[in-house]
């Protein structure tokens, strides 16, 4: 089933090297580095892998807060962890020691009930792990020396954190369950739906705590099918400083995403699309996730009978990457086709999860070979021996050939329209995998 991978924050003071060891452990330099203080990243999450296990990250240097004061950013960023985290690297500066800012964030993190792993970065070579015993007086245990510069002691710190990962408390939902989630930016419309298809004017109380986090889901029952929505940015904690910025709803956002089986992507149908709506469902689509393009505030547009499929080329030009996501329109206000919108939900997750049969799909494999040759480079052939899905939610195919190399992009491309021709998968994204026989 669709299980949210761990999640690891990093807190600390400003220029303790949050970003750097980000970038490191996420492996390519996607955040600035700079020597200021404070500076804003262009990204603050990240997908990593250490070892075998998958996991996402957090910089939360890089939520930026605003005009606060520095203590008052710190501390928010340290709620972010304690909200989003399953486990904090709380990262300190071993060439400046213990100061009162990190016994400031020291004293948060105490309060919440999360793993911390203290890093003491800045240990660029062993004569200086002498200066780390001080760190002990924060309370948190070993600390960890590593050097974000030089790359050393990471191996050990993410042991440490990766320790905590199968502790976590599993989701109690069934595999029958239909988790799903509305994302998308503020005012789209997101509350207004969700009370819509449950029928009333408020968003049903009678909730349950979904997992450790502070996630609050609201599980109903619709024609015989269970649901289960899940609670994203800016439909209940409403009005708080965090969700003020764009970066933590993103983030709200992502974790909703990861728990979904289904996402429905919010747009303002009177607005239109904006490069915030892009990003969003990029990341649906990048976790795997069945995704459907919501329209809401349709009733507020003016039309005529070629509005709608003006609308849904725009959306097909601006989200190509979601070629496969069904374009629903709706009106969280009047109600209207909000009827319209289970029915797609259920097939979504249908094909989401649906597995075919392996010799259905040699067949379709090999007469799309037959009907478009494999592609050469310098003289080697690619050849397509065997396929098998090995996997649903999304259905992941593995294509054993002689080369990977040799499975170009285009290609790729082509056996996947050919199989979605074949055998459906309307509202879920699908992978190709190209491995080498053994
Ligand atoms: P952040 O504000 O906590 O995210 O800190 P940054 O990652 O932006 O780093 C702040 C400064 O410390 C930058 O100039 C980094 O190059 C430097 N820095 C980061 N890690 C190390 C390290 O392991 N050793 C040394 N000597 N400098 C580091
Ligand atoms: P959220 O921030 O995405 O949860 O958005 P809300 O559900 O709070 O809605 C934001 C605003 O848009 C409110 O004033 C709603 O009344 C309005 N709104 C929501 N859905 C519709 C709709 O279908 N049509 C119109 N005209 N307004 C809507």
């Amino acid at each position: 089933m669709a299980k949210a991978k761990p999640v690891v924050a990093i807190v600390g003071r400003p220029n303790v090297g949050k970003s750097t060891i980000f970038n490191r452990v996420v492996g390519e330099r996607v955040s600035i580095v700079e020597d200021t203080p404070g500076v804003t990243r262009d990204r603050i999450y990240s997908s990593a892998e250490w070892l075998n296990h998958d996991f996402n990250i957090i910089d939360t240097g890089g939520i930026d807060i605003g005009d606060e004061p520095f203590l008052e950013q710190i501390r928010q960023q340290a709620e972010v962890a304690i909200d989003e985290a399953d486990v904090i690297i709380f990262m300190t500066n071993g060439r400046e020691g213990v100061t009162s800012a990190d016994e400031h964030v020291a004293k948060i993190l105490y309060k919440s009930n999360k793993p911390v792993v203290l890093a003491v970065n800045k240990v660029d070579n062993p004569e200086m792990r002498d200066q780390i015993y001080d760190f002990y007086s924060l309370g948190f245990g070993e600390p960890y020396p590593i050097s974000g510069s030089h790359g050393l002691g990471l191996g050990d710190l993410l042991d440490a954190a990766a320790e905590h990962f199968d502790k976590r408390e599993t989701e109690d939902y069934g595999d029958e369950v239909i988790k799903f989630s509305l994302i998308g930016r503020p005012n789209v419309g997101k509350s207004s739906l969700v009370n819509a298809l449950l029928g009333e004017d408020r968003v049903i109380v009678s909730n349950v705590a979904g997992t450790t986090r502070d996630a609050v889901d609201t599980p109903y029952k619709y024609d015989g099918q269970e649901y289960v929505i899940i609670d994203t940015a800016g439909m209940r904690k409403k009005g708080k400083v965090y969700e003020s910025t764009e970066k933590y709803s993103v983030l709200r956002a992502l974790r909703a995403i990861e728990r979904s089986d289904v996402v429905l992507v919010l747009i303002d149908g009177e607005e239109g699309i904006i490069d915030q709506d892009k990003k969003i469902a990029g990341y649906a689509h990048d976790a795997g996730r069945a995704v459907i393009i919501v329209v809401n505030k349709w009733d507020a547009v003016e039309k005529d009978e070629k509005t709608m499929d003006k609308f849904e080329k725009s959306i097909r030009a601006h989200f190509q990457f979601l070629d496969y996501a069904p374009v629903v329109f709706v009106s969280a206000l009047t109600k209207k086709r909000i009827h319209t919108l289970l029915p797609v939900i259920n097939m979504a997750s249908e094909n989401h999860s649906m597995r075919v049969q392996s010799s259905i799909l040699n067949e379709v494999v090999m007469d799309a070979v037959a009907m478009n040759p494999t592609p050469t480079d310098h003289g080697r052939r690619l050849k397509i021996f065997y396929a098998t899905q090995v996997a649903v939610k999304p259905p992941t195919f593995v294509i054993f050939v002689n080369e990977p190399e040799l499975m170009h992009f285009s290609y790729e491309r082509f056996l996947e329209n050919r199989i979605r021709e074949a055998f459906g998968f309307e509202g879920t994204p699908i992978r190709l995998i190209a491995r080498a026989r053994k």
